[in-house]
């Protein structure tokens, strides 16, 4: 099936929208009657609402599922071109991720897991590009300048982090955590430029862009902190959590099971193709209304929909004013995710920077395709933006400034994220003062209205790991409500 998200681009067909996705569910709806009362009703088929509906469902409880989109997955999901998944937005997964984790175990899909990177082959080397310089160095060297620059960067309490995030799960454990999230990223790189050499610097700032995908300016140190501290406060555990294991078959291959799941139950009616544009809670029922004016009632509402987007669904009672206001700040991730099928099988053990100059600033070898090309991932922020498909010439010389002479292009494919009206950006990622000011109210229920997502998770907050966390949250406080647990009786 084919979505109607994402492009793609090739110079015999040009560009295109819409990609094929084992994800895409057909038929898109399936109902008894409209006018049903459901236990709960789910927004959004991202992984917090895949898992909240899998959870209620196997619980007993009658769950609707109202998505917006012709597909499932939300900010992760795969597009199968040519038997290859490239991943059109979340992607990389870890052991060290524990609700993605027990998902993965729960599925049986252990095995199902490949690396990104593969140092043996062809053109194996990074190669960094500055404005003044262009450096091609070992793996091995590139891994010392980043790990020399980033530690230095997180070592604000002479224990890399540790003193003031103790517990990754609970980030503002230390109350003087507070006054990191005062500081955004360039507040900190300013403190410790002197020590840095050109090829540091240059290095740290685009990884800490690739971690945010904003600016320096309108990233939260504070959030830097905690990725560093949830990725065990090293560059080793940074690169592994965030960047090497991914599905083989793609991230729809595991979006399906919780789907599947549900469906099994004979519990779940969902609506696909169905934008939310109103919520009203009157006390005893929640009303849903979607654009095209279908009302659903249910006696709890599960909403996922992400925080760059809450504000275009009206609420009434209308949403607290400090929710509101987080809603209108935002997160600040624009990332620019663009995929290229290139002819050369050589560059497949290749990693680039290009910045800051470029407009896709850092790539990676991420696999061969059947067709044998190398399938290079390239990954812009807000920091030097684009729409790839506004102008694919500037998109396709974008990734050939990446390493010139070594980027023949045969295939570019994109999710444009920024102008995605369902997510209007990428992962969360905090800005200063976001997270210290508003995290409690983003993650506040609303009457019988329960907000589950990655964008405010406690742990891999931006991650599928604390959309799974939310899904999960959410669905244990509904179904505490809607079925409370019988009370333990002794027959001894
Ligand atoms: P979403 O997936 O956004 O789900 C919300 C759902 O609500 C969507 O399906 C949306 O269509 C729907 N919706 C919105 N508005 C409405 C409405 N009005 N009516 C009905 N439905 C609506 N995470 C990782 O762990 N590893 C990675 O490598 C990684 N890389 C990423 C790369 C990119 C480019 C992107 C975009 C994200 C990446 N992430 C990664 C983050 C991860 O994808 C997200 O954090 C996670 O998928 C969010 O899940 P969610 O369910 O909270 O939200």
């Amino acid at each position: 099936m084919t979505s109607r998200d994402g492009f793609q681009w090739t110079p015999e067909t040009g560009l295109a929208q819409g990609v094929p996705s084992i994800g895409v569910i057909s038929p898109p709806t399936k109902i008894s009657t409209s006018s049903a009362t459901y236990d709960v009703i789910v927004v959004g088929g991202g992984y917090a609402g895949l898992t909240a509906t899998r959870d209620l469902t196997i619980a007993g409880l009658r769950v609707l599922l109202v998505e917006a989109r012709d597909r499932i997955g939300g900010r992760s999901w795969s597009s199968n071109i040519g038997d290859y998944p490239f991943e059109m937005g979340g992607t990389w997964v870890h052991w060290g991720q524990p609700h993605v984790w027990r998902e993965i175990s729960r599925y049986n899909m252990r095995t199902e897991l490949e690396e990104s990177f593969d140092f043996s082959r062809g053109v194996n080397h990074f190669q960094l590009r500055t404005t003044q310089s262009t450096s091609i160095m070992s793996h091995e060297e590139e891994d010392n300048i980043l790990a020399a620059g980033l530690e230095r960067f997180v070592n604000v309490d002479g224990a890399m982090g540790r003193k003031i995030i103790p517990f990754p799960h609970d980030a503002f454990h230390v109350p003087e955590a507070r006054r990191y999230d005062e500081m955004s990223a360039q507040d900190r790189v300013s403190e410790i430029a002197s020590s840095l050499t050109p090829n540091e610097r240059a290095s740290l700032e685009s990884f800490i862009l690739l971690c945010s995908c904003g600016t320096l300016e309108t990233t939260s140190f504070l959030e830097l902190l905690h990725w560093w501290a949830l990725c065990g406060y090293s560059y080793r555990g940074c690169m592994a959590s965030l960047i090497s294991y991914k599905f083989k078959g793609g991230q729809s291959t595991f979006a399906i099971k919780f789907f599947i799941e549900a469906l099994a139950t004979g519990k779940l009616s969902y609506v696909f193709n169905s934008p939310v544009s109103s919520i009203s809670d009157r006390g005893d029922k929640v009303t849903l209304t979607t654009r095209d004016g279908h009302q659903y009632t249910g006696a709890r509402l599960v909403s996922t929909i992400p925080l760059n987007v809450l504000n275009s669904v009206s609420f009434d009672p209308p949403l607290g004013t400090q929710r509101a206001t987080a809603t209108n700040i935002g997160h600040v991730n624009q990332c620019v995710k663009v995929h290229a099928e290139i002819s050369s099988k050589d560059m497949r053990s290749w990693t680039g920077v290009s910045y800051p100059f470029n407009k896709l600033m850092y790539g990676i070898g991420d696999g061969t395709t059947p067709s044998g090309n190398t399938h290079i991932v390239c990954f812009g922020g807000f920091n030097n933006h684009i729409h790839p498909e506004e102008d694919i010439n500037e998109t396709k010389k974008a990734v050939e400034s990446m390493a010139p002479g070594n980027m023949d292009v045969k295939r570019l494919v994109f999710h444009n994220w920024s102008k995605d009206e369902f997510s209007k950006g990428a992962w969360f990622f905090s800005p200063p003062r976001l997270l210290s000011t508003s995290l409690d109210a983003m993650r506040a229920r609303h009457g019988n209205i329960v907000f589950a997502s990655s964008d405010w998770a406690i742990g891999w907050r931006g991650f599928i790991d604390g959309a799974i966390e939310e899904g999960t949250r959410a669905a244990m406080t509904v179904k505490g409500e809607l079925q409370p647990a019988p009370v333990p009786r002794s027959y001894l």
